[in-house]
């Protein structure tokens, strides 16, 4: 009989997590170039983040440690929903009629439906040690704001959230989640803080954008004593808690008897990709092993395939420290679509200096196809994939078709981030031809 699932016990849940800044540093002898103050130009030291980051996230942000241990506590919560499973898909792969393996590390499986309560859980651990009560936070899609809502409520901590209005409109009920879980959720641009106020100001009716929600956020930060701020990407500490998909993804293709050739994730701010890639990328540092790396992008917000690489801020107010990566600007705000989770001007600085090292690739995909090959997806594997993971599905499929025409058995890898049953609105309009 042929396997399908690949499935880990929860004592094969990872003790550690990678820190990909220290074979950077062993096997390139560089490093990306640091964050720097926008106002002295100078690199920011810890006391710079103090304000609007726990110590302990602080020291991982700049750590060259290997690994870094996972907290009891944490691992105690991963397990109610980790190791998450490994599958073959070996209907989508009799529907391309190919020779390519293709495997995907289904994160969909977590409570709140995406990759990102892994880093959730750990940063709420973080803030509760240190007696942080309050958290302030911008969410896209939704899915960041569900879980940090989700690990906020684990950890009895409040949670504030500054949702992008466009997707406030287009997901009512990622709203629902979150306040289900007990979090306090606004649309962004809001009336709530100075800066929103602004945005109105120009625009009544103004859709939003992550850059403006992480502004609002941290003005909530600066102004209320004792909040501190929370961020779902970008950041090396976010990238760094990712790494237990790819820790995973590593023990169960080791099962399977395989090892990729090719290892597909979409990017917006570049977590759920780092998260399955940068394990594997160590092999590729240390052993020259050769693998492609791929970040799917979409063509209407194509900070890797367009932008530049250069210091920028992260928010739209210019509160944040600068930093270096590939941007389309910080003003930019990228047309509604569908896909929110990939809406965001810049890219983790991390992914930005291993694009520009040359150890990744990347492409940029039409909403459309992309929606395409999620319902492609759902009518051969079952699961409805979020709009952004059906970025990474559209690359899988385009890549399976290639190893056909060129009659190679090609083993591709892929992050399944999220599934998109709260994105059925998007599915819906493409179904009826109103996208
Ligand atoms: C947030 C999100 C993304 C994009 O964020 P990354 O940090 O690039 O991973 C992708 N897929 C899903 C399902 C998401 O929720």
């Amino acid at each position: 009989m042929k396997n399908t699932k690949i499935t880990l016990s929860d004592s094969e849940i990872p003790e550690y997590y990678l820190n990909i800044s220290y074979y950077l540093n062993k096997y390139l002898k560089k490093l990306p170039d640091p964050p720097l103050n926008p106002v002295t130009k100078q690199p920011i030291g810890p006391a710079d983040l103090s304000a609007i980051f726990p110590m302990e996230l602080i020291k991982q942000e700049v750590s060259l440690e290997e690994k870094i241990k996972i907290p009891e506590e944490v691992r105690e919560l991963y397990k109610l929903y980790r190791p998450t499973p490994l599958i073959r898909a070996h209907r989508l792969e009799k529907f391309l009629d190919t020779p390519a393996h293709i495997y995907y590390k289904y994160e969909g499986a977590s409570p709140t439906g995406a990759h990102k309560l892994n880093t959730a859980i750990a940063q709420a651990y973080y803030n509760k040690k240190e007696g942080v009560k309050t958290l302030a936070t911008e969410t896209g899609a939704g899915q960041w704001g569900s879980a940090l809502a989700l690990a906020t409520n684990f950890f009895e901590m409040r949670l504030v959230v500054y949702m992008v209005r466009v997707s406030f409109d287009q997901k009512p009920f990622r709203k629902t989640v979150m306040e289900t879980y007990g979090a306090e959720v606004f649309a962004s641009p809001s009336d709530k803080t100075e800066f929103g106020k602004k945005v109105l100001k120009t625009d009544e009716k103004h859709p939003g954008s992550l850059g403006i929600a992480i502004s609002e956020a941290l003005e909530t930060v600066v102004k209320n004593k004792g909040y501190k701020y929370s961020l779902g990407s970008v950041l090396n500490h976010v990238l760094l808690h990712q790494t237990i998909v790819g820790l995973e993804a590593k023990k169960q293709m080791k099962k399977a008897g395989e090892y990729p050739d090719i290892i597909i994730g979409c990017v917006g701010g570049g977590s759920n990709f780092a998260g399955i890639a940068f394990p594997f990328l160590v092999d590729k540092l240390r052993e020259k092993r050769k693998i492609r790396f791929v970040g799917v992008e979409p063509a209407s917000c194509p900070t890797l395939t367009k932008g530049k690489y250069e210091y920028d801020f992260g928010d739209t107010a210019q509160m944040t420290p600068l930093l270096k990566m590939y941007t389309l600007g910080s003003g930019f705000v990228p047309s509604p679509i569908h896909a929110g989770g990939l809406r965001y001007h810049g890219m983790a600085p991390l992914i930005s200096f291993i694009y520009n090292e040359k150890l990744m690739e990347t492409v940029a995909h039409d909403q459309k196809p992309v929606f395409q090959a999620g319902i492609d997806f759902a009518r051969t594997e079952g699961i409805v994939p979020a709009p952004e993971s059906s970025h990474a599905i559209k690359a899988v499929m385009d890549e399976a078709v290639k190893a056909r025409n060129e009659g190679k058995k090609k083993v591709i890898l892929f992050n399944l981030s999220g599934h998109g049953l709260l994105d059925l609105n998007g599915y819906d309009k493409f179904l009826h031809h109103k996208l």
